[in-house]
């Protein structure tokens, strides 16, 4: 999607530092005040040496104006560094709330190694744009109108030839602007590339090193970084063009002014006294000027970074569903499918005409083969994503007419790889339930049989987990996550068995800790293997995304020729792919 990004977009990460900007501008009015009045006091303190005149009142001025000057410059620059930090604060806060609520499926479609990029190298090019970019374009945009004015009254006619080769300055400038935001997007955005290739390997590292990937996940890595390189060094060239092209532009003017100027004088247009303040307003204008088109053209490469910050901020994040929390009835079934079809985005079908009921308190097993659309129950449930056709049902209610925070929070989601989040156990045990006490931490941990990895880690519940949980084992990881969810309590629990083969003594730890969270809720789980079915009060049979046998484990082994296959292998399926 094409944002085109431009300075209105810079104003709302200004706005909440439109106070220290005001200041830091009346700094700026002061410091230049505080420095145009040095050489004059400095005059003053020659004169009255000359003229043998007590000289302490002028020194004592020329002190305060030195120092004040050195004193309010500082302050103004911290000021503006605190601004541009502010705004770079404020970005990356905002884009990351942002980042947490876009849709489950906007998450499906996009690398999230490139939205790291934008949170943070994107970001802080904003620094650059606040500081070396806008500022010194407004305030050198002051000085300039200040001296245009000025000139306009000594001699309309030679600031129209100043005018004319300044405008060439300008124009060249603009000219280039387009093109140097255009390479910094695409810099940046090769930036992204490349957190996005370093995120995928160091996701995979295992199997990198396994697969003795190394050298041509390097090699990807390094080619987009070069890429970046090759985008900035352009935009390096065009902006390097700007200053030898905004001095030559200033010289030009300064010789036109002196040729016409001089003919103008020797006609008797003009005094000489004229011309002298009209070249000394020349000089004045020459430095902001040519900063003014520098800082033009950071603030471009700023606004190409800000335009990929923007685009993600453009995206709808999840609605937050129904307005007022719903009343749930306590007859109705705790979810009930209707005529579910579903397909995700990018595929066909995934769900036709899906139906089953779970009544409260009741424990339901989602059987069938690998891809059958199992997971993707489970996904609907917790409104990632929202059925093609038919409703979703919730204590009689549509999940759509629900909040989100009144449905999630009915719910508890156990995932198939269960990813702990790297912290402590604590830390993810309390992901769910912020307010959980001790003693509630320690009773899930012997419920769900995680007592003996506990005692057995070196900081007992602080032990750090590793990224996503690489410290533990597969087993543990979801025990840990159903402990979580014992933790919070919620009516319906969404449990996605490991289609990993666990031990015995790690199925059994799984057993237990699947029996304590089922005693006194409604338990609805994608069963992998055979313990966990044969008590199920339901188990629904889903084959290339139907329900095609609903029943017991016996009536189904009667009943269901695809159910027989599947015990028969302990309900095992070899995922597909
Ligand atoms: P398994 O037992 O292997 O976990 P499953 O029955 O749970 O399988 P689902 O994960 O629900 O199967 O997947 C059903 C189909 O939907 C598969 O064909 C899969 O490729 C597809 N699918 C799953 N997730 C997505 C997604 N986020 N975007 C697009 N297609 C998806």
């Amino acid at each position: 999607m094409e944002t085109r990004v431009g300075l209105r977009h810079l104003l709302p990460y200004l706005r909440p530092h439109r106070r220290t900007l005001a200041l830091v501008a009346a700094l700026t009015v002061v410091g230049s005040g505080l420095a145009l009045a040095s050489p004059l006091l400095t005059r003053e303190v020659l004169d009255a040496v000359r003229e043998g005149r007590p000289t302490g009142r002028a020194v004592l001025l020329l002190l305060v104006s030195v120092v004040g000057g050195a004193l309010v410059g500082g302050f103004e620059r911290y000021l503006l560094q605190r601004t541009a930090e502010g705004v770079v604060l404020g970005a990356r806060t905002g884009l990351a709330a942002h980042l947490l609520r876009l849709p489950v499926a906007e998450h499906d479609a996009r690398r999230s190694g490139d939205l790291l990029s934008r949170v943070g190298a994107d970001t802080t090019q904003l620094h650059a744009a606040v500081t070396s970019g806008l500022f010194q374009l407004a305030s050198g945009a002051v000085i300039v109108s200040g001296a245009v004015v000025a000139m306009a009254v000594l001699d309309p006619a030679l600031l129209a030839v100043t005018l004319l080769s300044v405008g060439v300055a300008i124009g060249l400038v603009v000219s280039v602007s387009r093109r140097v935001r255009l390479l910094s997007t695409l810099a940046q955005a090769r930036v992204g590339d490349m957190t996005a290739a370093v995120e995928r390997s160091l996701g995979a590292v295992r199997t990198i090193r396994a697969s003795s990937a190394e050298e041509r996940e390097t090699a990807s890595v390094a080619g987009s970084a070069r890429a970046a390189y090759d985008a900035g060094l352009r935009a390096a060239r065009l902006m390097a063009l700007v200053s030898p092209a905004s001095s030559l532009a200033v010289q030009g003017s300064f010789l036109l002014v002196l040729a016409l100027g001089g003919a103008r004088v020797a006609r008797g247009d003009l005094t000489v006294a004229d011309l002298v303040a009209f070249v000394l307003y020349l000089f004045l204008l020459v430095l902001p000027l040519a900063q003014a088109l520098q800082a033009w053209t950071t603030l471009q490469a700023g606004l190409g970074a800000l335009q990929r910050v923007e685009e993600v901020r453009a995206l709808p994040a999840e609605d937050p569903g129904g307005a007022e929390p719903v009343a749930l009835d306590p007859a109705a079934p705790l979810l009930e499918l209707r005529d579910v079809d579903f397909a995700y985005a990018a595929g066909g079908p995934v769900l036709s005409g899906v139906s089953f009921a779970i009544p409260r308190g009741t424990r339901t097993a989602l059987v069938g083969p690998s891809g059958a659309g199992k997971s993707t129950v489970l996904a609907l449930v917790e409104r990632f994503y929202d059925v093609t056709a038919g409703s979703l049902l919730v204590g009689g209610t549509d999940v759509r007419a629900l909040p989100r925070t009144q449905l999630r929070g009915l719910l508890g989601y156990v995932e198939q790889e269960a990813p702990a989040l790297a912290g402590s156990l604590r830390d993810n045990l309390l992901l769910a339930a912020p307010g959980a006490t001790e003693a509630e931490l320690q009773a899930v941990v012997d419920a769900v049989n995680l007592r003996e990895l506990v005692d057995r880690a070196p900081a007992g519940l602080d032990s750090e987990v590793g990224d996503g949980g690489v410290l533990l084992s597969g087993g543990e990881r979801q025990r840990l996550a159903i402990a979580r969810s014992l933790l919070s309590a919620p009516p319906l629990l969404l449990l996605d068995e490991p289609t990993s083969n666990l031990d015995s003594r790690n199925e059994a730890a799984l057993r237990t800790a699947v029996d304590a969270v089922a005693r006194d809720r409604t338990l609805l789980v994608v069963a992998h293997r055979l313990s966990t079915v044969v008590d199920a009060d339901q188990i629904v049979v889903l084959e290339g995304g139907r329900v095609v046998a609903v029943g017991r484990h016996d009536e189904l082994l009667e009943t269901s020729p695809l159910y027989r296959e599947l015990a028969a292998h302990q309900l095992l399926v070899p995922a597909a792919g």
